[in-house]
């Protein structure tokens, strides 16, 4: 939709032509969220795209993803062979409620920053254990981990002027062994729970509650735990603060992640890579 209150649009070549954050601006990525509703309060769009950043770094230390990688690029990204929880990467990225429009504009750091409780790019940055690079307003940069990031639905950490730069994910979280669940109300809907488990190779399990709550939770165990103390350990800690809104009823998300928690322990649990 036309956003008629928007004056200016800022294209930016590098950090340094980034203008002076103002009331009334916004940071336009893929622009899937910020044309697809009214912005009344918004005068003037910085666009990200203009940065030039290259979407997808392998190194030795792991994966660096540019906040502006797209959907579509992050699905097709050619991962070593070592990377055992690269076919996590296509699980997430097909857990969008999104056209073919959506896949193709929608950045990463999009999804992230709109810190919705079906952000599949929250679920798969949070259970990989990435951390975010944020510039902050000063010029300066701050980092935190995603789990941290989001703060609840369609909040988070995010300080006015600041801008999510890159999500990194290590080399030794991309080459844990991983477990993907996800479940819609409808067919093709929007994650109603999201659960992702990991083990690494020392047997260490993280279990990653996401899309049933309002925003991630993470559970650790140096071992397997049993399903048991998993379910009853993720009842005590998420506690009547289910997510509850037209996607599904807090009850039913709530049997739907510790059904599914139960299904990835076994999983792990096996011996398949
Ligand atoms: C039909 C439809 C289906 C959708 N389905 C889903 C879904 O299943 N799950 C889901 O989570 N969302 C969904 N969305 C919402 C949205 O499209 C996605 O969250 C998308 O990933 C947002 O990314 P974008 O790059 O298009 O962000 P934009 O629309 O460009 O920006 C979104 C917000 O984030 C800010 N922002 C963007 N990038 C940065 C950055 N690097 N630093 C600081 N701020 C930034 C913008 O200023 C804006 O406030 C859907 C939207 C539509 C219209």
């Amino acid at each position: 939709m036309d956003l008629n209150t928007v004056t200016q649009i800022v294209r930016p070549a590098g950090r340094e032509e980034i203008p002076a954050w103002r009331d009334g601006d916004a940071y336009l990525a893929g622009g899937s969220w910020l044309f697809s509703e009214p912005q009344d309060r918004l005068t003037r769009l910085i666009d990200l795209s203009t940065l030039g950043w290259e979407p997808l770094r392998v190194s030795d230390a792991g994966l660096e993803i540019a906040a502006t990688c797209t959907i579509a690029q992050l699905d097709g990204l050619a991962a070593p062979p070592a990377w055992t929880a690269a076919p996590l990467i296509g699980q997430c990225c097909r857990a969008f409620l999104a056209s073919f429009k959506i896949w193709n504009v929608s950045t990463v750091g999009g999804n992230l920053c709109m810190s919705l409780p079906a952000g599949p790019m929250i679920s798969l940055t949070t259970a990989l254990d990435g951390e975010l690079v944020i510039w902050t307003a000063g010029g300066g940069e701050r980092r935190v981990p995603v789990l941290n990031f989001v703060t609840g639905n369609n909040r988070n950490d995010l300080r006015p002027g600041e801008i999510v730069r890159a999500i990194h994910l290590s080399r030794a979280a991309l080459t844990r062994r991983t477990a993907f669940r996800q479940i819609s109300l409808q067919n093709v809907g929007r994650s109603a729970a999201l659960i992702i488990g990991t083990r690494d190779a020392n047997g260490a399990f993280v279990l990653t509650v996401t899309a049933s709550t309002p925003r991630p939770y993470q559970f650790r165990f140096d071992a397997l735990p049993s399903a048991g103390d998993l379910t009853a350990r993720i009842d005590a800690t998420i506690d009547g603060t289910w997510f509850d809104d037209i996607h599904g009823l807090p009850a039913w998300r709530r049997a739907m992640t510790l059904h599914f928690a139960r299904e990835i322990v076994a999983e792990l649990g096996g011996g398949a890579p």
